[in-house]
C-alpha cells in the first residue's frame, strides 16, 4: 500500500518507519527543513531507542512539502502536533493547514487517517476543509489515535494493547485491516464512531494523569504519617480492578501529551457543558507539585553558604530527549531565583533543554555534576543514574545530600553509604 505520512515527530516518524517495515511503500513529509535534511541523510533527529536502526533497514522517502507526492497515495496519515493554545484548548492550526494542503492534491479514493490527538469533532472539520480545497469529495477521513509512549515507541507501535479506529461509515474497514495486517491481529482493532475514537484518546491519557496525581498525593500523606508509598502502590496494584501501572510517585507529570490532553479535555467539557472537574484538580495539583519541588529542597539547604546544586535529568521521563512540560523547566528557574549555582546533566536532553534554560553549567556526566556540590536533585529516572557508582558520587560531593524525586534508590542502602537521602513518600 502507498502511504504518505505528514509530520516526522515522535508519532509520525515511528508510524512511517514501522509501516515501511511492515512492507508498505512510505513517504514521510515534514515542513521543518532541518528534520528532512537529517532524515534524508539517515539520521533520526529525535532520540528514540531503536528508531535509527529500523530506519536504516527500510527504504523511505523524505520530503519537505505536501505536494504531488501524495497524489498516488492510498492513505495519507496526519501526525502533526496539536499543542496547547493560550486558552488551554488544543491548537489545531498545524492540522488545519495540513488539511488545506491535502485538499489541493488528494486523488479520488484516498483514505485520510488522523493519528494526531484531536478534540471531538475535529475529523468533521478536517473533512470539510479538504472538501473546500479539493475538486472532488471522494475521500474518507478516519480517526486513529496513537497510544505509543516515547522511549518505548517502536515496541508500543508494533505490539499495541489496542488500535482504535473511528469510522464515519463501515466501507473502509478492509483498507484499515490491510494496513495493520502485518502488525496486529483483527481482534486488537476496535472500530467505533469517529467522535468516540477521538474521545477515547483524551479519556485514556486523562485517566493515566489522574492516577499519577493520585499516587503523588498519597505519597505526600505517607511522608506525614510515616507510611511507605511503595508498599501502598504494591498493595493497591495487586487488586486486579486497579492494576499496578501508573502508581509511581514523582515530581509531577510532563511531556507532550498528559498535560495538554487533560487541558484540552477540560476545554471540551466547557464547550459542551459537561464540566470535567476532576481533571481541573489534576492539572492544578500537578502544577503545584512542580512548584513545590524547589521548596522541599530549599528546606534542607543553608542557602547562604550552600549554593552548589546539581540536577540529574531534564527530560520529562527517561529514554527520551523530549523536555516538553518537564518538571525541570519549573524547578531549575525556581532554584536559580534563589541564587543557587546549578550544574545539570541529562544523557539525551541537554541539546533541547539548553534552548530553553539559561544560566546553568551543562555537564557531561553525573560525576561532573557531583563535584563539590552541596546537593543533588534527581528529576528523571534514567537507567544511567540507577547504575551510578554511588561511593564515587558521594566522595565527589561537598555535602552528600540527595533529593530523589523518582525513588530510584533504596533509602536504607543510601543511608548506609553515608548519604543524607530524601525521596518521596518513603521514610
Ligand atoms: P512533534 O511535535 O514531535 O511532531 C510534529 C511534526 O509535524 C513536526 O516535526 C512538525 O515540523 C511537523 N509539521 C507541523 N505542521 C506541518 C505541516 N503543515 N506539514 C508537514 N509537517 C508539519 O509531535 P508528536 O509528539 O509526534 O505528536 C504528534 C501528535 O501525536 C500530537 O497530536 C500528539 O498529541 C499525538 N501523540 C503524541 C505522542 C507522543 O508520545 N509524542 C503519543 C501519542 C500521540
Amino acid at each position: 500500500m502507498k502511504l504518505s505520512v505528514i509530520g516526522c515527530g515522535y508519532v509520525g516518524l515511528v508510524s512511517g518507519v514501522c509501516f515501511a517495515d511492515a512492507g508498505h511503500d512510505v513517504i514521510c513529509i515534514d515542513n521543518n527543513p532541518e528534520k528532512i535534511f537529517s532524515l534524508q541523510n539517515n539520521k533520526v533527529p529525535i532520540y528514540e531507542p531503536g528508531l535509527e536502526e529500523l530506519l536504516l533497514k527500510n527504504s523511505i522517502n523524505f520530503t519537505l512539502n505536501i505536494g504531488k507526492e501524495i497524489e498516488n497515495s492510498d492513505i495519507i496519515l496526519i501526525a502533526v502536533g496539536t499543542p496547547t493554545s493560550d486558552s488551554g484548548e488544543a491548537d489545531l492550526s498545524q492540522i488545519f493547514q495540513c488539511a488545506e494542503e491535502i485538499g489541493n492534491f488528494i486523488n479520488p479514493g484516498t483514505l485520510v487517517i488522523v493519528k494526531s490527538t484531536v478534540p471531538v469533532g475535529t475529523c468533521d472539520e478536517i473533512e470539510k476543509i479538504i472538501h473546500e480545497n479539493s475538486t472532488h469529495s471522494d475521500f474518507t477521513v478516519v480517526s486513529n489515535p496513537e497510544f505509543l509512549r516515547e522511549g518505548n515507541a517502536i515496541s508500543d507501535f508494533v505490539n499495541p494493547d489496542r488500535i482504535v479506529v473511528g469510522l464515519k461509515d463501515n466501507n473502509k474497514k478492509d483498507i484499515i485491516l490491510d494496513l495493520y495486517s502485518k502488525i496486529v491481529g483483527k481482534d486488537k482493532i476496535l472500530f467505533t464512531t469517529r467522535r468516540s475514537s477521538e474521545l477515547i484518546k483524551y479519556a485514556s491519557n486523562s485517566m493515566l494523569a489522574m492516577r499519577i496525581i493520585f499516587i503523588n498525593e498519597i505519597a505526600d500523606l505517607c511522608e506525614k504519617i510515616g507510611a511507605d508509598v511503595t508498599d501502598i502502590a504494591k498493595g493497591m496494584g495487586l487488586d486486579q480492578r486497579i492494576g499496578p501501572h501508573f502508581l509511581e510517585p514523582g515530581p509531577g507529570f510532563g511531556g507532550s501529551c498528559f498535560p495538554k490532553d487533560a487541558r484540552a479535555l477540560i476545554e471540551s467539557g466547557k464547550k459542551f457543558n459537561a464540566p470535567q472537574s476532576l481533571l481541573e484538580s489534576v492539572i492544578e495539583g500537578n502544577e503545584k507539585r512542580k512548584k513545590n519541588i524547589s521548596k522541599k529542597v530549599l528546606e534542607k539547604l543553608d542557602t547562604k553558604v550552600e549554593k552548589e546544586v546539581g540536577i540529574l535529568g531534564v527530560t520529562f521521563k527517561a529514554e527520551t530527549d523530549d523536555i516538553r512540560e518537564a518538571p525541570s523547566l519549573i524547578v531549575i528557574p525556581d532554584l536559580i531565583k534563589e541564587g543557587l549555582n546549578l550544574s545539570v546533566y541529562d544523557p539525551e536532553g541537554i541539546s533541547e533543554a539548553s534552548k530553553l534554560i539559561d544560566n546553568v553549567a551543562w555537564k557531561k556526566s553525573a560525576y561532573e555534576v557531583a563535584e563539590n556540590s552541596n546537593c543533588i536533585i534527581i528529576l528523571t529516572d534514567w537507567q544511567e543514574f540507577k547504575d551510578l557508582d554511588l561511593e564515587k558520587l558521594r566522595n565527589l560531593m561537598k555535602r552528600p545530600l540527595i533529593y530523589d524525586f523518582r525513588n530510584i534508590f533504596d533509602p536504607d542502602s543510601m543511608k548506609k553509604l553515608g548519604f543524607e537521602y530524601f525521596s518521596i513518600g518513603r521514610e
